[in-house]
């Protein structure tokens, strides 16, 4: 599918998993993980699939006594979920990376790359996902659910912390990966060093990042310049060297704390992080 793993990606395919297998029974399965090579779900019943943030989570219901139990995994940079007609061939990647395998009667869901693989009772899903920020697609009435005046609120207990960090931290606001983080701060004229404290209007930053991962649900291309054709979609992520489609100014590219960010210098200067103090003389 080529898209990041981001918090659109992750939704849509629990959307793809709960219409392939929700309401069906399994017939098989294969977990290809240590802490899970054991379990044998033939029989049990799939309820539906969820995305909570980045974090996916399958439910599914013992054949005996109903019981409850999550399959929780999560994509993190490289992970996917692909969903197969019976009898079609696999496209989704080398065997050797493959992690589950389920199939039901007329489908099979193969799950490529996939991290934190646990099975646990689905009335504990809340260790796995308890720790989330407000999730950017999830309706607000749902627990964890969509709600800027808390993600502010979080974002805010760490003022000195460069703005382009928190937004990435899913305990603040949960869904936003490196290229939403991108895009927000390009287009709201951020640099993204910024330290919180000094974002003049965190509410139209969560608001916007609200608003461009929900232009992206249930479609596979990720686009913040409202152009989904090739090499348009977006504004900064992953242009580096490229001019900034508002400006000309050669685009830059550089890791904060490990994870790669891109911004235009002149769209989105730098003078906040200039302005602190550098010494006492
Ligand atoms: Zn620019």
């Amino acid at each position: 599918m080529g898209t990041m793993p981001e918090g659109d990606t992750v939704w849509n395919t629990a959307r793809v998993l709960d219409g392939a297998l929700g309401g069906s029974v399994l017939r098989q399965s294969d977990f290809r993980v240590p802490q899970l090579a054991t379990l044998d779900l033939a029989h049990w019943r799939v309820s539906g699939c969820e995305s909570r943030g980045k974090h996916l989570l399958l439910r599914v219901l013992a054949p005996q006594d109903a019981r409850a139990m999550t399959l929780h995994s999560h994509l993190r940079m490289d992970g996917s979920w692909r969903v197969y007609s019976a009898g079609e061939s696999w496209r989704g990647g080398p065997a050797h990376v493959i992690r589950v395998v389920l199939r039901t009667l007329t489908t099979v869901a193969v799950g490529y790359h996939l991290h934190d693989l646990a099975f646990v009772p689905t009335a504990d899903e809340e260790t796995l996902v308890g720790h989330l920020g407000p999730d950017l697609l999830r309706s607000p009435e749902a627990p964890g659910g969509w709600d800027p005046d808390e993600a502010v609120r979080r974002l805010r207990q760490r003022p000195d912390r460069p703005i382009g960090e928190a937004l990435l931290d899913q305990r603040n606001l949960a869904g936003i990966g490196n290229l939403y983080k991108a895009e927000v701060l390009f287009l709201r004229g951020i640099h993204p060093k910024a330290p919180v404290s000094t974002v003049e209007n965190l509410d139209a930053v969560v608001a916007l990042a609200q608003r461009l991962l929900t232009a992206n649900k249930g479609r596979w291309i990720q686009a913040t310049t409202g152009s989904v054709r090739p090499g348009q979609e977006t504004y900064v992520y992953g242009r580096a060297k490229a001019p900034c489609r508002r400006c000309g100014t050669l685009i830059l590219r550089e890791l904060q704390n490990d994870r790669v960010t891109f911004w235009c210098p002149a769209c989105q200067p730098a003078q906040q992080v200039a302005a602190q103090p550098t010494g006492t003389c």
